[in-house]
């Protein structure tokens, strides 16, 4: 669809803006200045990079949400025309003004799921990153979503919205979610056992936070896109298979009941889905590569290996559960990723953590906000425990 230069800018905040989505969607917003116009920006501690943001972007609003750095000095050089909030009610007031039309979330963590919330609340569209939002409280924001007001980044869902945009989901036979197999693909899980963090950061085809990075080499993290898709697709969890796709070209691919299957391909790069979720129904030129098939030789397929990647499997007990439980595998997921990147447990540590603590969980319907967020506190301390019990300090 050409471009339309009559329409007004969309006007961005981007939560989120010092890590790796976020960056990456600056870069996306200065290569579009016709389209987007940044208008707000949360950073947790980097204010550093925050105020360059601001700068460069000439923003009107920005918040820290760590208190801890809410009055770094280097904060007295953001724009005079920048206001400055902090805390997390600063980023739900960032979400909820006027000038806002999209905001896209790209917060670590279920620290996200409030911000989530209120966009979607407030009528915004939602550009998301944040895949712990839906994975957490799919079944409070799934019902505010209008048709086309929430747009995932994670990339795997981005390509499986543009493999489904014109059918109807009551056609789709199954979701073949694909996955690079992270840099332990083809372990054992007694290899597991000695890998290091460096090991665990060095991804093979995505260049991500370290939380996701560390998600991407337990598989944990296509454990949560199941959640997060059978959330956004209405699709059943069993209908939602793992492939193992190395070259990381094929982002994911939906098989329809009449056996055809529509794939959606590209390069390894995170702006494309990015940019899409902020010009959709549009689309624009982007910088990233292109892919040469005729250079590119094989595609290969391998299933996941479910006895070392123990976390597919607790991933898939919570979604199956559902209500509470997908909240507990992701707050005790967060901690034991913690520990882990701060060298206090081992990578097979993460998915005992884990497990233990989703044994010790009552599970509820999910009611409210407030409640899920009862329930992440009450799951990180368990977890803590639960590292201290296996020795961990
Ligand atoms: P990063 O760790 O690179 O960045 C995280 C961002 O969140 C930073 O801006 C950080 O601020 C901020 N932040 C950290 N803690 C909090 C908090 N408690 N409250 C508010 N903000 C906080 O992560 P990524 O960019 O890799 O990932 C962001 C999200 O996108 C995750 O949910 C991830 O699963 C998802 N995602 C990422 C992909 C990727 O390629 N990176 C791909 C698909 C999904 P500061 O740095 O200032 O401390
Ligand atoms: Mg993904």
């Amino acid at each position: 669809m050409p471009q339309d230069h009559s329409a007004p800018r969309l006007r961005v905040a981007i939560l989120g803006c010092t890590g790796s989505i976020g960056a990456q969607a600056l870069d996306v917003c200065r290569r579009h200045p016709d389209e987007l116009e940044v208008v707000a920006l949360s950073a947790h501690s980097r204010t550093a990079e925050l105020v360059a943001n601001a700068r460069e972007f000439g923003i009107r609003r920005a918040v820290v949400t760590d208190p801890a750095h809410a009055s770094d000095p280097v904060l007295n050089e953001l724009p005079v025309i920048c206001a400055l909030s902090t805390g997390k009610e600063g980023v739900l007031d960032l979400v909820r003004h006027d000038d806002v039309d999209c905001v896209l979330n790209a917060i670590v963590g279920s620290a996200g799921l409030e911000a989530s919330h209120a966009a979607l609340c407030a009528g915004k569209r939602l550009a998301l990153a944040n895949k712990e939002s839906l994975v957490v409280g799919g079944d409070l924001l799934m019902p505010l979503a209008a048709p086309g007001q929430l747009l995932p980044v994670d990339s795997e869902h981005n390509a499986i919205f543009q493999c489904l945009m014109g059918d109807n989901t009551r056609d789709v036979h199954c979701i073949w979610l694909t996955c690079s197999g992270g840099p332990f693909f083809g372990r054992t899980e007694t290899d597991l056992a000695s890998v290091t963090v460096h090991d665990a950061l060095a991804h093979p085809t995505w260049n991500m936070g370290a939380k996701i990075t560390i998600d991407s080499a337990t598989l944990m993290n296509k454990g949560l896109e199941r959640i997060e898709a059978m959330h956004l697709f209405g699709v059943p969890l069993d209908d939602i298979r793992v492939l193992i796709q190395r070259q990381s070209k094929i982002h994911s691919m939906v098989e329809f009941v009449d056996g055809s299957v529509i794939a959606h391909l590209g390069a390894s790069d995170m702006r494309i889905p990015i940019q899409f979720a902020l010009s959709y129904p549009e689309r624009w030129s982007t910088p990233a590569p292109r892919v040469d098939f005729r250079q590119l030789g094989s595609l290969e397929f391998a299933a996941p290996d479910p006895d070392a990647f123990s976390c597919l499997a607790l991933a898939e007990r919570a979604g199956r559960e559902g209500r509470t439980l997908p909240c507990v595998l992701n707050a005790a997921n967060e901690v034991a990723v913690d520990a882990f990147l701060h060298e206090r447990c081992s990578f097979v540590d993460i998915a005992r953590v884990v497990e233990a603590t989703m044994d010790a969980h009552r599970i509820e319907d999910v009611e409210s906000i407030q409640q899920l967020r009862a329930i992440d506190i009450w799951a990180r301390e368990r977890a803590r425990y639960a590292l201290s019990s296996l020795g961990c300090a």
